[in-house]
Formats: C-alpha cells, sequence, structure tokens
C-alpha cells in the first residue's frame, strides 16, 4: 500500500512521523462514516456503493479508531 501520511495522533493506527501503520485503510464519505457500525471497514470496501462527495470536507476515514478503544478489532483491520 502506499505510504498515507495522516496526522490524527490519537488514531490507535498512527505511528510518528505522522504515517499511518494500518495494513488497509477505508477513505469514504461522511454519511457513510456517520451510519455504517466499526465493522464496515478496509475488508469490505469491494462491495461498498460509490459515494461521491464535493469537497475534502466531505470525506474522512473509516478505519479511525482511538487508540484505547475496544473496538480496535471490530474491522479486520491491523498494524503492519
Ligand atoms: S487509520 Fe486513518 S485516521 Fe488512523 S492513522 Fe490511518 S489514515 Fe490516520
Amino acid at each position: 500500500m502506499a505510504r498515507i501520511h495522516c496526522s490524527v495522533s490519537n488514531c490507535h493506527y498512527w505511528k510518528n512521523g505522522n504515517i499511518c501503520d494500518a495494513s488497509e485503510i477505508m477513505v469514504t464519505s461522511d454519511s457513510v462514516g456517520n451510519t455504517m457500525p466499526d465493522s464496515f471497514d478496509a475488508p469490505k470496501a469491494s462491495t461498498a456503493p460509490e459515494t461521491p462527495v464535493n469537497s475534502c470536507m466531505e470525506t474522512c476515514c473509516k478505519t479511525f479508531v482511538a487508540s484505547n478503544s475496544q473496538a480496535v478489532q471490530a474491522d479486520r483491520v491491523y498494524r503492519k
């Protein structure tokens, strides 16, 4: 996977240097991020509906999970 730069330092997958250390991520629309459960993430992305948006302000990283969250294992994404 291409290197993903990310400054969201309280994410479980963040590491020093503002690097995302997740095995894969899913970027999607805010509407999907707001409505789909934690289990809906990158491993299911190939079957997700297309979600066009008008600007970066309408997108989110669905893979984000707080570093101290019990939902870390909900989606089959792992630290590399
Ligand atoms: S999973 Fe998303 S929010 Fe978390 S470090 Fe990676 S890109 Fe950033």
